[in-house]
């Protein structure tokens, strides 16, 4: 899970990053809204924790914006304006959820943890492309009614996979993702597993659906002529 905190405090963004470091989410950091706007449209994070006095946009105008873009990551502010108001203006920008400044770390992680939740309740228990099907909730995984057994990165490299089907996914998504860090330029990791993966998942069944894009990175779909195929059929 990765978290982008919009906070210009630097003493009070620290202790936010190194507090969620610990509890497992991988961190960035913006100092002002502009910032923070950029790293949220550029790269894609599973939640937002907004502060809303920022230099150069402020937290509100942010959150806007934000919303404007159809950024749809939960957005979290955490602000010293405590008034009934400045919560009622801060949801109606679009925020979530909202937490006054000063707060109790556990309080934050909570808070997270229910936005988290919320955001996997909406997407759908199981994962189907062709004949491949994933079931987040028993994290069984089947292909042609036959079961296939993924070790824990195998079935988490999958499941990045599944929820982004037709997209090209690049090794930098891929390890940011999967691995919750950035890898060398130069490691092979990612493609050593994705190679696991294709073993399990491609070798014994056709069509094949992990799919190499030389020079960029992955894809999973079903090649041209089987999507055809199935819309014919239906
Ligand atoms: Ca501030």
């Amino acid at each position: 899970m990765r978290i982008l905190v919009i906070e210009d405090e630097k003493k009070v963004a620290s202790f936010i990053k190194r507090g969620l470091e610990e509890a497992g989410y991988s961190v960035d950091l913006a100092k002002d809204g502009e910032e923070g706007i950029y790293a949220a449209e550029s790269e894609d994070y599973d939640l937002i924790v907004l502060d809303l006095i920022l230099p150069r946009k402020s937290g509100l105008e942010v959150c806007k914006e934000l919303r404007q873009t159809k950024i749809r990551a939960p957005i979290l502010i955490l602000s010293a304006k405590d008034s009934v108001d400045d919560k009622v203006m801060g949801l109606d920008a679009g925020a979530d959820d909202y937490l006054a400044k000063p707060f109790a770390f556990n309080e934050l992680l909570a808070r997270i943890r229910a936005l988290l939740r919320r955001g996997e309740a909406l997407s759908p228990v199981k994962l189907m492309i062709g004949d491949l099907v994933l079931d987040t909730v028993s994290r069984e995984v089947t292909r042609s009614g036959k079961e296939i057994k993924l070790t824990n990165r195998e079935y988490a490299l999958l499941e990045y996979f599944m929820i982004n089907a037709g997209k090209i996914l690049s090794r930098t998504q891929l390890s940011e993702h999967v691995w919750d860090y950035t890898f060398d330029t130069f490691s092979n990791v990612i493609d050593v597993y994705i190679n696991y993966l294709r073993n399990k998942v491609d070798r014994d069944f056709e069509p094949k659906l992990i799919q190499t894009v030389r020079g960029i990175g992955y894809v999973l779909k079903l090649p041209k002529e089987a999507e055809e195929k199935a819309e014919t059929k239906s």
